[in-house]
């Protein structure tokens, strides 16, 4: 039996009158790589935002080990072990590599162990290390995705929040990264929730997956299952092996079922 290191069940949540979060229930199990694909607006976003606490659910409930959160700060979030690596990356322009790093660690006092986390850091992303005193601003947007992951990982997660890690970069980059994920899941034991417009990429990488439609899961299975599903062939455009520069696009369904 396999235990689920997070539970959400029957969350909803609203930007004002708008429901983005329509009842989603989907759980993380320890140490694999789970995933969210869906469409532009499917409410991907909404679902990580809720769960590191930047949004509060009107519904529903979100247990981590076994405690529910969904009531918690974002600082408790972090605490508990969930690090949030949101889509357009957020870090601090006029900071240094450096620093926008240890303010990933900002809620620990083990020094010895930030200095290791900053060298394991530096060993998945050396370019960090060469551009360690350089402002984050000036760094490409592959660069600053690295930062992004980094200043996560600076937080020891049991649980890393992954908003669509591929968006804008390369394809070479986009291998690279996640070769980083996968490393940080398997050495790190970081177990992952991943968003990701590369539905190819997400499903190879993950072990179960969740396809969210318009703020409801419309389909759910092991990876392997979905990558070999015809709807999600069907219905899946764009580059799938190569990163994208842009938006993915999901050619509007007509049925699920
Ligand atoms: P994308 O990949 O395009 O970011 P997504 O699946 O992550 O899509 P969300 O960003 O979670 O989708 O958006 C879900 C719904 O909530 C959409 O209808 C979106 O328009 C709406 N929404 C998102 N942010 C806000 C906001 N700040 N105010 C009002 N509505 C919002």
């Amino acid at each position: 039996m396999t235990k689920a290191l997070l539970e959400i069940k029957n969350l909803e949540t609203f930007y004002g009158p708008i429901q983005a979060v329509r009842g989603i229930t989907l759980e993380v199990e320890q140490g694999k790589i789970t995933t969210i694909l869906g469409g532009n607006g499917a409410g991907k976003t909404t679902i990580l935002k809720t769960i590191s606490a930047t949004l509060v659910p009107q519904k529903g409930t979100i247990t981590f080990e076994g405690k529910e959160i969904q009531h918690l700060e974002p600082n408790q979030i972090v605490e508990y072990g969930i690090s949030h690596v949101p889509e357009g990356r957020e870090i601090f322009p006029l900071l240094t590599v450096k620093e926008n790093l240890i303010l990933g660690a900002y809620l620990r006092k083990d020094r010895v162990g930030i200095q290791r986390d900053l060298a394991l850091v530096y060993d998945y992303f050396p370019v960090l290390q060469e551009r360690e005193n350089q402002q984050a601003g000036y760094l490409s947007g592959g660069q600053q995705q690295m930062i992004a992951i980094g200043r996560a990982l600076m937080a020891r997660p049991k649980l890393m929040l992954l908003d669509e890690p591929s968006l804008g970069l390369s394809p070479l980059l986009v291998k690279e990264i996640f070769e980083i994920i996968l490393r940080m899941n398997t050495e790190e034991k970081v177990s992952i929730l991943l968003v990701e417009q590369n539905a190819k990429i997400a499903l190879k990488m993950g072990s179960y997956g969740y396809v969210l439609e318009v703020g409801r899961i419309v389909m759910e299975d092991t990876c392997t299952k979905l990558l070999t599903n015809e709807n999600i062939e069907e219905f899946y455009l764009g580059t799938q092996e190569e990163g994208s520069q842009g938006k993915r696009r999901w050619k509007k369904r007509k049925t699920w079922a």
